[in-house]
């Protein structure tokens, strides 16, 4: 079945379902926030949610309000984070539609609780402490003020403190020596607010990484992302029995035999070298197929592993298929799960020096995501 676009994400719901019953087996009876920022890290956001939910994750977490918005709409009713306060959001919004909230700063407790006042109910807030990343959350030196902050809004009836959490800089490091530090810096802001009366129903601190291979780190809830999509947080670490959920997949759109010498793309980086066939493949930068991966990023095209041929455009790359045969609407594997022969999203992370992360949340949002599994809604584009 070809739709009107001719590339798509495929997305398997069964492995994101998959991955978060191993989580949560992994979490040893710690709850499962699947992390479902960035559009659920390009799988798209309400369908990879509802999937991580029905495979047991109780919690889901987003960077920005926007996207606790979008759940709420779509109606998903589960409890969701809101990791990144920014001055100035609708909070009065985000208490009215029962979504929690991450502070790192006193000044956000007191907006928070304003915005509870208007609503006329308390916020769920969650403090934020900076163990060590130096990103978001309060310092170990700010963080009795941030505690008395969200005491003080307790006391007066506009916020609960249902959870106190942290974010680790170096978990994907095995034995990084960042990692004991800030697991213990966590354990001694923890224990300060609650000797100072805060009763947090969540601690929380472990990513996908720390998830896996960090049993101290579990607390009471984790928070794995990259994990849930099925892709290694530690690549050097192994799979960990993760499925990759994304297959990445266009139809070619012209095949054609051109002479020994004739020069491919932009720039012309690349000549073939004798009388050879092309094949266009309908994919570019313009739908998150990184440009830096001309000439280097392999393809599965028409039996086996293609490189890109020149440079990549924004709407399409070439690749060089030889004397093999190939046509026009044959379908192309730029990366998926790899057991069909085509690279991964991690093999194009390691071609390209970056993470399988920035791989995945890049697939543009013109690429429509073709949901597969149980719970898919016919395959059709859940945006
Ligand atoms: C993105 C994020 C996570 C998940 O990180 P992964 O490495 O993808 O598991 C966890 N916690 C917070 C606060 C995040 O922003």
């Amino acid at each position: 079945m070809r739709g009107t676009f001719p590339a798509r994400a495929r997305v398997d719901l069964d492995a994101i379902g998959h991955n978060t019953r191993l989580l949560r087996d992994r979490a040893g009876g710690a709850e499962v926030m699947a992390m479902v920022k960035a559009d659920a890290y390009g799988h798209g956001l309400v369908d990879a949610s509802r999937a991580a939910l029905a495979g047991g994750a109780t919690w889901l977490g987003v960077a920005k309000l926007d996207e606790a918005f979008r759940l709420r709409a779509a109606g998903v009713g589960a409890r969701v984070l809101v990791c990144l306060g920014v001055p100035g959001e609708p909070y009065d919004k985000a208490v009215a539609l029962d979504v929690d909230l991450a502070a790192g700063a006193p000044w956000l407790v007191e907006e928070i609780a304003e915005a509870a006042e208007r609503a006329g109910r308390p916020a769920r807030i969650h403090l934020k402490a900076d163990t060590g990343m130096s990103r978001g959350g309060a310092s170990p030196r700010d963080w009795p003020l941030l505690v008395d902050a969200a005491l003080k809004a307790e006391a007066a009836g506009l916020v609960r403190t249902v959870g106190l959490m942290s974010h680790f800089a170096c978990a994907d490091e095995l034995g990084h020596p960042s990692v004991a530090a800030q697991l213990r810096a966590f354990t001694e802001m923890v224990g300060h607010a609650e000797q100072a009366g805060v009763r947090p129903e969540v601690r929380h601190l472990a990513n996908s990484p720390a998830a896996l291979a960090l049993p101290e780190a579990r607390f009471d809830l984790v928070r794995p992302g990259i994990a849930t999509y099925g892709l290694t947080p530690i690549p050097e670490a192994g799979t960990f029995g993760l499925r990759p959920a994304m297959t990445l997949l266009a139809d070619a759109a012209l095949v054609k035999r051109v002479p020994a010498g004739s020069g491919v793309s932009y720039g012309h980086t690349y000549f073939t070298e004798r009388e050879t066939t092309l094949a266009v493949v309908p994919a570019g930068y313009g739908d998150g197929v990184p440009r830096h991966g001309s000439n280097l990023l392999e393809v599965f095209a028409a039996g086996r592993r293609r490189r890109i041929a020149g440079r990549v455009c924004m709407d399409q790359f070439v690749i060089d298929v030889g004397d093999d045969r190939i046509a026009a609407g044959d379908e192309v594997v730029l990366f998926g799960p790899g057991d069909r022969g085509e690279p991964t999203a991690q093999e194009w992370a390691d071609a390209l020096g970056t993470i399988s992360y920035e791989i995945v949340t890049r697939i543009g949002s013109r690429v429509p995501r073709e949901y597969v599994g149980h719970g898919a809604s016919g395959g059709a584009d859940g945006q």
